[in-house]
């Protein structure tokens, strides 16, 4: 069961780390993937899930919800403000916060709506131009500006440049987390998830090693 061993490498990687077992918690990123799959992931009772499309993500997990209980489903890609308010009710955590527009809509709202999912804000440690996410240098004040706001900062979430070295970026989100007190790093994913564990992750974005690869 490809779940079974991602949870066992994942259990060891905490090992090797000296963390304590169960302290990183493993989102299957379920995207694009076909509903069976999602199911038989369900059936084996794992309950947290990320979706990087609020559509895509609206259009399935209501119905996935009536017939499991406690699903705990995070946003992982972009969010657009005009979609916020359906994202933070149909979301536990949203980790792509990466704007002062997106952070006060999501502050305006949270208020309409008498709660908030838990936050994570995505740094673009690699600065690449085409990646959403607050530039490094603007990390601690757009965080600081965050909590000004009031919104609830779990962490902070990156998704490193494909062709470098993932420990270079994980390190450098680590450090900002810490320098904010942070604690929530969501950071690694089907190819460095050990790495991420390695150097502080608390979520895991496992998406194609649980489900298989994504047939767009
Ligand atoms: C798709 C996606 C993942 C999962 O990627 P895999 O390589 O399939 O594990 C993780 N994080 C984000 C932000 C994604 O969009």
């Amino acid at each position: 069961m490809p779940l079974e061993e991602i949870r066992s490498r994942i259990a060891k990687a905490e090992d090797q780390a000296g963390r304590a077992p169960g302290c990183v918690q493993l989102i299957a990123v379920s995207k694009v993937q076909p509903d069976e799959r999602v199911e038989a992931v369900l059936q084996q009772g794992h309950r947290c899930f990320g979706e990087n499309k609020v559509q895509e993500a609206a259009g399935k997990w209501p119905g996935f919800a009536e017939q499991f209980d406690g699903i705990d489903l995070h946003l992982i890609g972009p969010l657009q403000t005009n979609k916020a308010r359906q994202a933070m009710e149909l979301f536990d955590s949203i980790h792509s916060v990466d704007r002062p527009k997106l952070a006060s809509t999501l502050a305006r709202l949270a208020q309409e709506l008498g709660k908030c999912p838990e936050l994570f804000i995505q740094v673009n440690t690699g600065e690449e131009q085409q990646k959403a996410g607050v530039m490094p240098s603007d990390a601690d004040a757009f965080i600081a500006d965050c909590r000004q706001l009031d919104l609830p900062i779990k962490g902070l979430m990156c998704i490193p440049p494909v062709e470098e070295e993932a420990s270079l970026h994980f390190a450098l989100l680590a450090k900002i987390a810490a320098r904010n007190g942070l604690k929530g790093l969501s950071m690694g994913m089907s190819g460095d998830f050990e790495k991420a564990i390695a150097l502080g992750a608390t979520h895991v974005r496992v998406g194609s090693a649980i489900f298989g690869a994504r047939t767009y």
